[in-house]
């Protein structure tokens, strides 16, 4: 059976989500996006209303909230500001590899001190000479007794200035390509730990991007994440559960944009009639609510299955291919409904349009979204396979039936 009803809860944290973007996002999006500047007053304020660290779970102080649920606020997150929505959600992903691959104590220590205070964590995957191809990551972690020390330079990283820490991918096995690449949490304020750079951004100008270097930083060993060389796994497994938020990001650009140009449509007249009954217009807003609607089905159904503990690779990369994509469809034709108006930043679209380009390219650029759509339809693993999450459920429920029943016997 196929049923779209949230649950009330879900409807009372979407709106929660998007009053907050209504009064607290969009009212400054404009003035962050026009001097790049750090919106810390609206990250303190979502921390403090619950909108943070969503998926952390509860047992480490986080509200431990289902996939589905989390895509609900970040739709309104992107609806508000995508560059303020971005900033907010960054710590999703950095602290996702510690969540699966973490000691408990290592989950104590970081997991918590995100929900403690409005702290700030980064993933630190990318680098100058490898984006799209992480085996090439130059990055080296070699192990000296009960540490790992660090060397090289991360690049594009979100809050990477402003970050308590981060989870860093290196390669302890060098000659081993993607099979050498381990993942550590590192702490900002270690010796050696720099922020190199801040860059100047076309769109999402309210987030932070940074270079970030290792020089000779020393990580304890317990800080290591999953294996030794298992790291790749590791960010492909957070990749494929941040794919849904990420991509309901997006559907929120594109909602915001057909609603802005709905709107202008019918106020604008051309030829003696507003605009909205042309026909070239009505099929252009026709398109973008299509494309809207038809992005949040596969964002719903990629978090969906993570929640009933299905593997989401492909469906998560459809979601994000195709909400990224048709986010910044939506824009370039809402930029056209307003006609020259349009290309003027005093008029919304223009921003928005600027802000969607990214969506196209981080967390997995929509031709790498093809490349793993590709291999996972030509070559299929088992049907519905198991999270590594529900197998360990599974693991745990027939351990705890066997023992239930040797004590019967
Ligand atoms: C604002 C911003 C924020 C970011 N935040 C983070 C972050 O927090 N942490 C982090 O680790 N990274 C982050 N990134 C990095 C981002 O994930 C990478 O930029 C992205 O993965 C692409 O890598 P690249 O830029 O090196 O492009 P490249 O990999 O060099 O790709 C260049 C072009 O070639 C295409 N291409 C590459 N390989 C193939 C192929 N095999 N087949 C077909 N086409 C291909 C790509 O699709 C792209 O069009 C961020 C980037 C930006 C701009």
């Amino acid at each position: 059976m196929v049923d779209f009803t949230l649950t009330d809860e879900q409807k009372d944290l979407r709106e929660l989500a998007h009053n907050f973007a209504e009064k607290d996002m969009r009212s400054v999006a404009w003035e962050y996006d026009k001097d790049g500047g750090w919106p810390e007053d609206v990250i303190k304020k979502a921390w403090e209303v619950g909108l943070m660290n969503t998926h952390i779970p509860e047992a480490y102080g986080g509200p431990g909230l289902d996939y589905l649920s989390g895509c609900l606020i970040e739709e309104e997150m992107g609806w508000g500001c995508s560059g303020i929505g971005t900033s907010l959600m960054a710590n999703g992903l950095a602290s996702a590899p510690v969540t699966i691959g973490g000691s408990e104590e290592t989950k104590k220590k970081y997991l918590g001190m995100l929900c403690e205070e409005p702290k700030l964590a980064s993933f630190g995957l990318t680098e100058p000479d490898a984006g799209s191809d992480v085996s090439g990551m130059k990055t080296r972690a070699v192990k000296q007794g009960d540490k790992y020390v660090l060397n090289g330079s991360k690049c594009f990283i979100t809050n990477g200035t402003y970050a308590d820490y981060f989870t860093v991918f290196a390669k302890t096995d060098p000659e081993a390509g993607h099979r050498g690449i381990s993942a550590f949490v590192v702490d900002a304020d270690a010796d050696g730990v720099t922020v190199d750079k801040k860059e100047d951004k076309m769109g999402q100008r309210a987030s932070n991007t940074a270079t970030i270097s290792f020089n000779d930083v020393e990580v304890p060993a317990e800080n290591l994440l999953a294996e030794e060389n298992k790291g790749f796994k590791l960010a492909m497994m957070t990749l494929d559960r941040t794919r849904p938020g990420v991509s309901a990001m997006a559907v929120g650009i594109g909602r915001a944009a057909t609603e802005y140009a709905t709107d202008y449509s019918k106020e604008r007249v051309q030829f003696g009639v507003p605009i909205a009954m042309h026909q070239a217009i009505q099929f252009m807003i026709a398109d973008m609510a299509t494309k809207v609607e038809a992005a949040r089905l596969l964002v719903w159904s990629s978090a969906v299955m993570l929640d009933q503990g299905v593997r989401n690779s492909k469906v998560s990369s459809m979601a994000k291919r195709f909400a990224a994509d048709s986010a910044m469809e939506i824009t370039v034709d809402a930029v056209q409904v307003y006609g020259g108006y349009g290309f003027i930043k005093e008029y919304p679209v223009e921003k928005l349009m600027r802000d969607a380009k990214i969506m196209q390219l981080y967390e997995g650029t929509s031709q790498i979204q093809r490349l793993v759509i590709a291999k996972e339809v030509l070559l299929p693993r088992q049907a519905e396979e198991p999270t590594p999450e529900a197998e360990a459920k599974a693991k745990a429920s027939e351990e705890s039936q066997s023992e239930q029943a040797a004590a019967t016997v």
